[in-house]
């Protein structure tokens, strides 16, 4: 299994790359995205966010906000390391927190999380390419973080496969 330290080298290392094939492939505005959602991946939003890790020192005082979610999850397993569903559950995470975060600022006039939610489809929905580049890049580095792992398998898949 990779060290955190060779999970961040390579992130670093592939997230120009990985941009630029995106760029060719979309156009370079969401090549951009894609590279810095790649390296945001693999360094803020790592599946390593289930475990004491690099990723999530990063969040300084607010890795306290990841504490549920490492109580919840376990680690390596599929909720954290499973294609697509680790991101996706955490993506979800994060926005029931930043929901959280706008009931709590409501008296600040800050929008509610219904608005919020709003403007967001209607990016997604202006923007679709983008919406996308963002997501391969999220998604990419977990890719490359399992890879890593040399089993890319989670740990609930590997007991299966040895049953
Ligand atoms: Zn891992």
């Amino acid at each position: 299994m990779a060290s955190g330290r060779d999970h961040d080298k390579a992130t670093r290392l592939w997230s120009l790359p990985f941009g630029l094939i995106l760029g060719l492939l979309l156009n370079p505005a969401n090549g951009l995205i894609g590279g810095f959602a790649f390296a945001i991946g693999g360094l803020w939003l790592s599946p390593d966010l289930d475990t004491q890790s690099r990723a999530l020192k990063r969040w300084g005082i607010l890795k306290t906000l990841w504490w549920p979610y490492r109580k919840l999850i376990p680690h390596r397993s599929v909720f954290s390391h499973g294609p697509l569903i680790g991101t996706a559950i955490r993506l979800a995470y994060l926005m029931i927190w930043c929901s959280l975060m706008l009931l709590i600022l409501q008296p600040l006039g800050l929008p509610t999380p219904l608005n919020m939610a709003q403007t967001l489809i209607e990016l997604l929905k202006r923007e679709p390419q983008a919406a996308w580049a963002l997501l391969l890049g999220l998604e990419a580095s977990v890719w490359l973080h399992l890879i890593q792992d040399g089993d890319p398998l989670p740990v609930e898949w590997q007991r299966w496969r040895h049953r």
